[in-house]
């Protein structure tokens, strides 16, 4: 059997962050990555598009779910903290407009490179193609047994995008070690909903604030699609749907506007130009498309022009355009999501070590928590952060 100091399960954003922290805390002590698919960071290359959004500058006051435990996680290894762990490496960052933060390069590739090329720097053995399938608790932990180590790090992510290797095989680990695990669901995931209001809509962006009639809201841009809604702000709503329960989505197609507002300004336009074809009236509001699904909604017919819309109709629409309701059928499945809703219980771990309270020397970081943030890089900055914990606890405890 072969003899490790720190075994970290899975080769991500946490696996990687672990595996660079524990070595830098120690270097005499040997850290082995096992990642069952052929390379690691799979899923690191498709994040942002491409690009990676690898944090975000608010990620310390970022409300995750599970926040008392994710800011704790966040406080310490806070958005700062990421932005230097990466230039230690050479990589570079740029923030947007809201904090998102970039590689100067653009490329999510110079992102998984830089962690790749510090873990071969550090000596951080990566063994791929080998998948762990059991863990057992002995005098340390015995990994498929072929593999005994001292501390255990398990960063095996969720069930999201399991193409990219993480295939909820990290669930039964935990649970085999007496770990509880929340209930699973796809989170930052296209919302499916009724379509009848929205059939000519496909393909059409709108921007707008979205509520659920059971609880939390999203503000940013929505893809009307053939199946529902898609957009970051869909994607956001998605973290607050309570799967199998009855739900409308309510979405404000003029936030910025109040409802006088908007009538008012309805009122004015109709006056100002009753020949307006009707699809045109609020053309300088929303996408033409949008204006006309709105009016019919509100009327429940089409009229010609802006000449029929006296202050009645102009209230009725601008309800609608505030209240534009569509009932919620459900989100896209795991293969679609970005992130895992739910995951190992974090009652069960310490948010300043990430510790299991029932195996010393036992950790988890990353997706595998029960932890989600909203679109805008908050989850693999929760990764990054949280794996850097882990690994450097391990390190600093492990005592092969
Ligand atoms: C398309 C897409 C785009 C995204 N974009 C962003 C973004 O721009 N910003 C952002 O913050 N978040 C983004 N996310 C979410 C983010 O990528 C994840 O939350 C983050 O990668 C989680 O990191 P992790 O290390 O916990 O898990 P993962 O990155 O999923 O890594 C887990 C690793 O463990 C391996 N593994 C699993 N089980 C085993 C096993 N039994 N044995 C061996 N190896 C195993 C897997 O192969 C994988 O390599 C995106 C997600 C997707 C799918």
């Amino acid at each position: 059997m072969k003899k490790v100091d720190i075994i970290i399960v899975g080769g991500g954003a946490g696996g990687l962050a672990a595996a660079i922290e524990a070595k830098r805390t120690d270097r005499d002590k040997s850290v082995t990555v096992l990642e069952h698919l052929p390379r690691v960071g799979k899923k690191i290359l498709a994040t942002g598009n491409g690009r990676c959004n690898l944090g975000n500058l608010n990620a310390d006051t970022h409300l995750y779910t599970n926040a008392a435990f994710a800011s704790k996680v966040m406080n310490k290894f806070n958005a700062q903290s990421l932005v230097e762990f990466f230039q230690s490496m050479g990589l570079y960052t740029r923030a947007d407009s809201e904090g998102r933060l970039y590689p100067l390069s653009n490329t999510a590739a110079s992102v998984l490179d830089a962690l790749r090329f510090e873990c071969e720097n550090l000596g951080v053995d990566i063994v791929c193609d080998y998948k762990v399938n059991s863990v057992k608790k002995a005098d340390g932990f015995i990994i498929n047994g072929e593999y005994k180590c001292d501390s255990l790090i398990l960063a095996c992510g969720g069930k999201a995008a399991p193409s990219q290797g993480s295939d909820g095989s990290g669930y039964p680990l935990l649970k085999s070690l007496g770990h509880s695990v929340t209930a699973l669901s796809p989170c930052l995931v296209q919302l499916l909903t009724d379509t009848a209001k929205t059939k000519a809509l496909k393909g059409v962006r709108a921007s707008a604030s979205l509520s659920l009639t059971t609880g939390g809201n999203a503000r940013g841009e929505i893809l009307f699609t053939d199946y529902g809604i898609s957009g970051i702000a869909a994607m956001d709503l998605s973290r607050y749907v309570v799967p199998d329960k009855k739900a409308e989505i309510i979405i404000d197609l003029l936030p910025e506007y109040s409802f006088e507002a908007a009538k008012e300004i309805i009122v004015k336009t109709a006056r100002h130009n009753p020949a307006l074809p009707i699809e045109s009236l609020l053309g300088g509001l929303m996408h033409k498309a949008v204006g006309t699904a709105v009016i019919k909604s509100a009327l429940g017919f089409l009229p010609k022009a802006a000449a029929e819309i006296g202050a009645k109709q102009a209230g009725i629409i601008a309800a609608e355009i505030k209240n534009f309701t569509l009932a919620l059928k459900g989100t896209k499945g795991f293969n679609d999501a970005q992130v895992t809703k739910g995951g190992a219980s974090v009652k069960e771990f310490d948010a300043h070590t990430l510790e299991s309270k029932k195996h010393k020397g036992l950790y988890a970081c990353g997706e595998l928590l029960d932890v989600d943030g909203a679109c805008g890089g908050f989850n693999l900055a929760f990764a990054f952060s949280s794996g850097r914990a882990a690994g450097q606890n391990a390190a600093k405890k492990c005592s092969f």
